[in-house]
């Protein structure tokens, strides 16, 4: 018997889990492990709540889950109350799946100022992360900026704009849903420091950013290069251009009865943020595109004033003591996903943090089969003790590991306490998780 740890619960450790079942069938026990109680990470706090289809992966990841030779280890956090060191002396192969779920910093005068959130915090708040339960976003002012040009700045500003009866059907949190209800946001305004053939936005999520109750979307015309150079551009990207120009041809009197406006601001670098203690406004400068399609500063600057800034500028690996790990790009230092010997990683903890759920499919099969050619070379040494060495060492710590069928206990009672018309109402306390499946 052959064992293998992956540490975190989400779409690349459990796509790896499952290519592990296929390609060993039960030759080996896998183990899943995630700091937090519950399982799935980016699919429960990362996709947008009112994105509940994309939810649906889960089903498949609870078939996983529920399989013989595949266990959720919840409530144990690798790095403090277990090391990797002690893992690989347990396990013939150590997966680090730990996503990349910390903002990268916005680093610019009074990036650190209250008021500016990172968009993996803002998220995790309306998603009902313990981390950001109690975060309280300043929601009293009128506009609110949003820094980015990626699909989780439309997240973001999507989220800020609906309105209460369009949040039936998701999972947002109750906390999340009456500050949003309540906010005086007027206008969002979305900074792009290049343009719009540059976004990192698709056509989907940019198209329902059209289709909200109380909110318009602008883009100024002038912002647009010639149509006719649409057709250089990738499909998706075409398509989400499309978008953009049809947002910038609505005429104005449809515009009347929106309460939200949504400014997109291409050509936009921010380069201050400023106010006494509290984010009061931001300083911008215009750019210009290179030959090689870079942002250059023009030396023009404008100020917009705002009380609320989310930073959607891409996210970090957070690093494991004694993991080699690549500082400029956030990630750990692997190639292919190798990181040493018997210890790998995959998903976003390997490549950064792009691309879609469904991206760490192959990735978790691509480990996988570096992990069989490993053992085929010999590594490992297949008289390892696995789970049974992992639960010795959180017996003797004290810890109290959270399984699958305890999660099960605690998604039922998620969705009995649900409001009417949501799926469940999520335990943003661990305590409350953990007395959930007593
Ligand atoms: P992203 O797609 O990498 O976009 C990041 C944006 O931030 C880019 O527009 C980038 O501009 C900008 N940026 C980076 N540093 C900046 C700085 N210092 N100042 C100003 N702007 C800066 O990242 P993301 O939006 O966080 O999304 C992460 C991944 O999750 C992506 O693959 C995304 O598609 C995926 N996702 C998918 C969905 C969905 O399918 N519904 C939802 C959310 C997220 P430059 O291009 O100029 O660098």
């Amino acid at each position: 018997m052959r064992h293998i740890a992956i540490i975190g619960s989400g779409p690349a450790g459990y796509y790896t889990a499952e290519a592990a079942q296929k390609r060993f069938g039960p030759e080996v026990q896998v183990d899943i492990i995630d700091r937090l109680p519950v399982p799935f990470g980016l699919i429960r706090f990362g996709v947008a709540p009112d994105h509940q289809s994309i939810k649906a992966v889960s089903d498949r990841y609870e078939k996983v889950a529920l399989s013989d030779n595949v266990r959720f280890v919840g409530n144990v956090a690798v790095g403090s109350d277990v090391g990797v060191d002690e893992l690989q002396q347990h396990y013939d192969a150590v997966v680090l799946a730990t996503g990349a779920p910390n903002d990268r910093k916005l680093e610019i005068p009074g990036g650190d100022l209250p008021g500016v959130l990172g968009s993996a915090a803002f998220v995790g708040w309306y998603n009902g992360h313990p981390d950001f339960a109690d975060l309280k976003p300043t929601l009293e002012g009128r506009h609110v900026v949003i820094i980015g040009n990626g699909n989780v700045a439309l997240d973001v500003a999507r989220i800020l704009a609906k309105t209460r009866s369009e949040f039936v059907g998701s999972d947002i949190v109750s906390h999340a849903l009456d500050a949003l209800d309540s906010a005086a946001t007027e206008e969002i305004t979305i900074l792009g420091r290049r343009g719009p053939h540059q976004i990192a936005m698709t056509p989907k999520e940019l198209g329902e950013l059209g289709h909200l109750a109380r909110a318009t979307v602008r883009v100024d015309k002038d912002d647009l290069p010639d149509p006719g150079e649409d057709v250089l551009l990738e499909p998706g990207i075409r398509k989400s251009v499309t978008h953009l120009r049809e947002f910038a041809a609505i005429p104005e009197a449809f515009r009347a009865d929106k309460s939200i406006s949504i400014n997109f601001d291409f050509f936009a670098a921010p380069v201050a943020v400023e106010g006494d203690g509290q984010v009061e406004r931001i300083r911008i400068e215009r750019t210009r595109l290179d030959d090689q399609l870079r942002s250059m500063a023009t030396g023009e600057t404008y100020e917009l004033d705002c009380s609320l800034i989310i930073s959607c500028i891409g996210y970090q690996t957070p690093p494991i003591d004694g993991v080699p790990y690549e500082h400029g790009r956030g990630r750990f230092a692997n190639v292919e996903g190798r990181i040493l010997p018997g210890l790998y990683c995959v998903g976003w903890a390997r490549r950064g943090p792009s691309g879609t759920i469904g991206t760490n499919r192959p990735d978790g099969a691509n480990i996988v089969e570096l992990i069989a050619e490993d053992w085929a070379a010999g590594l490992g040494t297949a008289d390892k003790l696995g789970r049974v060495g992992l639960d010795g060492l959180l017996q003797s710590r004290g810890i109290n590991a959270v399984q699958f069928s305890d999660w099960k206990k605690i998604e039922e009672a998620e969705i009995a306490r649900a409001r009417d018309g949501a799926p469940r109402e999520k335990f943003v306390r661990i305590d409350d998780m953990i007395a959930a499946q007593k």
